[in-house]
């Protein structure tokens, strides 16, 4: 549709899932895209899509981020996909599960944002979008500890950007999902021994009798990259989850 004509867009863990879908959304938006991930091979699908570069980039790594982003150089939206689930209760959660959840799903958030946001300031433009999920400060769900703090943590560090540079042309939100299809939610599911209980029971939960499609997730993300009255906020996307 030629919304996001002529901007730059990077997402990071592209290479699957709502990442993937997002890159194809955004270059069908018309911007031209960086998808990047730690998984070369499923990036390597991405490669031959119109508008769309690929690259390896582990957003553990401080000195690799920045090196991609020097490489980049101008960024107009940033989407912060990279994220993953740890199971179980606050007694069952090792102190380097919650260590690697604050890198993954919090700190790489920190390292991609610093890393754009000088070059957004200059000039007076950029949108980020960071992805948090309805299991976060939104809502408790059961054995998700691990990473409902650290998504909740997600939904504070957006609504602090966003405080610091709304008057300087930054935006800066939030994407909280309900249960959506994915590769890592198929293993979730094939991990828990009855493959056909389990995914019965992730419909459950979402009161619209179904999960979500990555590609519905990844429409709302084009949204914010080009919706300029908004920022700071937690937008929830969850099959009605949270009523
Ligand atoms: P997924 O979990 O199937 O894929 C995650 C991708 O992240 C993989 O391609 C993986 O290689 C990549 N990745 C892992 N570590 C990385 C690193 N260090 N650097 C770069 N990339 C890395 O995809 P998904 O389920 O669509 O999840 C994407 C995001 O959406 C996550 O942040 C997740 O928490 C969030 N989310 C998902 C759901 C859901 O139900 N699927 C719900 C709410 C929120």
């Amino acid at each position: 549709t030629g919304q996001l004509q002529g901007k730059v867009v990077v997402v990071t863990a592209a290479a699957q899932g709502i990442g993937r879908a997002s890159a194809l959304a955004f270059a069908a938006a018309g911007a031209r895209v960086w998808a990047t991930d730690v998984n070369e091979a499923g990036l390597q699908a991405l490669s031959g899509e119109a508008s769309i570069d690929t690259s390896r980039l582990d957003v553990l790594d401080n000195a690799a981020v920045s090196a991609f982003f020097e490489k980049v150089g101008r960024v107009d939206v940033l989407f912060n996909c990279a994220g993953m689930v740890h199971g179980g209760t606050v007694l069952e959660m090792p102190d380097a599960d919650l260590d690697f959840a604050f890198d993954l799903n919090v700190r790489a958030m920190v390292r991609t944002i610093r890393a754009v946001l000088p070059g957004m300031l200059e000039r007076g433009d950029g949108a980020i979008i960071n992805m948090a999920s309805i299991a976060s400060s939104a809502k408790g769900v059961p054995n998700r500890c691990a990473y409902g703090v650290t998504k909740a943590a997600v939904i504070g560090l957006t609504k602090s950007v966003a405080a610091d540079y709304v008057a300087q042309g930054i935006r800066c939100n939030a994407i909280c999902p309900g249960t959506v299809e994915s590769p890592s939610l198929e293993s979730r599911m094939r991990a828990q021994g009855n493959y056909d209980e389990a995914r019965a029971a992730f419909i459950a939960r979402q009161p619209m009798g179904r999960l979500g499609a990555p590609q519905e997730i990844a429409d709302l993300a084009v949204y914010l990259a080009g919706a300029t009255y908004t920022t700071g906020q937690a937008y929830g996307i969850d099959g009605g989850w949270s009523i």
